[in-house]
């Protein structure tokens, strides 16, 4: 299996996607299964943080100065610059300050510059005509109805749905085209609610299709996992449970976990997929010599992310302590691409003895920095045999050719790694 080099991950930096800013540590909700909550390790680290100017505009010129040394063609290559939190617009005069910046940089010279931020839609009201104005795509949490929604409350225990409800309705009626080009919602699925109910509440009120994600159990502290397991439902056993389970498949597209599962099972494993021209005229070259070990992206191959406290992330779903750079309170960002390519050849040459006799290794989806860690060697639970990868491969023909539509989602939503 191969290794990482230095310049493949400059150029994934070059190249990246997106640029997410944790503007704020603050929330003005304290929704109950929140992976910053108390129920979870990280609350104790967390300190209402904001991110300073200082640091994101240290960022920004590192980034620009990057993109203009880069000889990597620009055609058709856009790059979002994201608001996350806590709640982003609690912060919203750093996120004035980005956007200004960004809109004077120059940086669109090079890359299709976008907006987007995540936010509980409390505080949408009053900063509609800044989102609509700069074409912000807005993914807005709402969890379904009032009841599925009530996990979701103020700290005085309230419940947010009525005003939230409020604000996107707002949102709706006074900018009906931003409304419906831009904005997308996100619900977490817990036992007060289920997959087809989510779907219908959302499609009714709003005519959008939710993606829909399970809590996520990720460093939870060990005497509140029962409780956080009471709240979880499974995204595919809530489908599964529905009567019309293949009717809900269908409209939640390449979102439904047995579309994504088995895209990206026949992505890697079949002979017929390809990934572009190259490969369709000289045939794939993906082999186990061309595989990473793991599954984890490339850094910053998926985004750069800056944590409220300045540390420069591969994404807001990995702790802290495997922090890729920093910015520090001099300004200066500090990324070192040969460190972090060695740093990663280690995980590698851990995991390799056993991706190498792997059969999933071509579909693999496990992060490195969410596996045990257990003494010096990583493991991984998804090892599996040819026999089982087998068996799985037949359950995933057998769904596609009971679901002909599976072939048109892949077709217009596909997105490539
Ligand atoms: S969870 Fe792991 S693989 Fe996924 S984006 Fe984050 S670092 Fe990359
Ligand atoms: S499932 Fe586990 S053992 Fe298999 S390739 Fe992925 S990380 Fe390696």
């Amino acid at each position: 299996m191969r290794r990482i080099t230095p310049s493949e991950i400059r150029r994934a930096f070059e190249l990246t996607p997106q640029i997410t800013f944790e503007v704020t540590e603050g929330c003005n909700l304290r929704c109950k299964y929140c992976g910053y909550g108390e129920l979870f390790e990280i609350a104790s680290h967390r300190r209402n943080r904001a991110l300073p100017w200082f640091k994101a505009l240290s960022i920004l010129e590192y980034y620009r100065a990057m993109v203009q040394r880069s000889n990597v063609g620009h055609y058709g290559r856009e790059v979002f610059f994201s608001f996350f939190g806590g709640e982003p617009l609690l912060n919203f005069s750093l996120i004035e300050q980005v956007v200004g910046w960004v809109n004077r940089s120059g940086i669109d010279r090079f890359r299709g510059v976008k907006y987007s931020m995540t936010t509980n839609g409390l505080l949408l009201h009053g900063h509609e005509e800044f989102l609509v104005d700069n074409g912000f795509n807005l993914l807005i949490s709402l969890d379904g109805d009032e009841r599925a929604s009530s996990y979701r409350k103020f700290p005085d225990g309230s419940s947010s749905f009525a005003l939230v409800k409020k604000n996107i309705d707002g949102l709706k009626l006074r900018h009906p085209s931003y409304f419906e080009e831009h904005v997308k919602f996100n619900a977490v699925l817990n036992d007060r609610s289920s997959v087809g109910g989510i779907i219908d509440f959302i499609k009714s009120e709003y005519g959008k299709t939710p993606s829909i994600s399970a809590i996520n159990p990720i460093g939870v502290r060990p005497q509140y996992a029962e409780e956080l397991d009471m709240m979880s439902v499974s995204v595919a056993d809530s489908i599964s449970a529905s009567a019309d389970a293949g009717e809900i498949s269908n409209s939640m597209g390449i979102q439904s976990p047995f579309f994504r599962k088995a895209f990206d099972c026949f992505r890697g494993h079949s002979p017929y997929f390809y990934r572009g021209y190259n490969e369709l005229l000289y045939g794939p070259s993906a082999t186990i010599a061309d595989l990473l070990p793991g599954g984890t992206c490339i850094p910053f191959s998926k985004r750069v992310f800056i944590s409220a406290g300045g540390l420069i992330m591969p994404c807001e779903n990995v702790s802290h302590k495997f922090a890729l750079g920093s910015i520090d309170d001099d300004a200066r960002v500090n990324i070192d691409f040969d460190e972090l390519a060695q740093r990663y050849n280690a995980y590698y040459d851990e995991l390799e003895p056993r991706c190498a006799r792997c059969a999933r290794n071509k579909s693999c989806s496990e992060c490195i920095f969410h596996l045990p860690h257990g003494g010096d060697c990583l493991r991984c639970n998804e090892f599996a045999s040819h026999s089982e990868m087998d068996e799985e491969i037949g359950r995933y023909y057998d769904f596609i050719t009971s679901v002909p539509k599976f072939v048109e989602v892949i077709g217009n939503t596909l997105e490539f790694r």
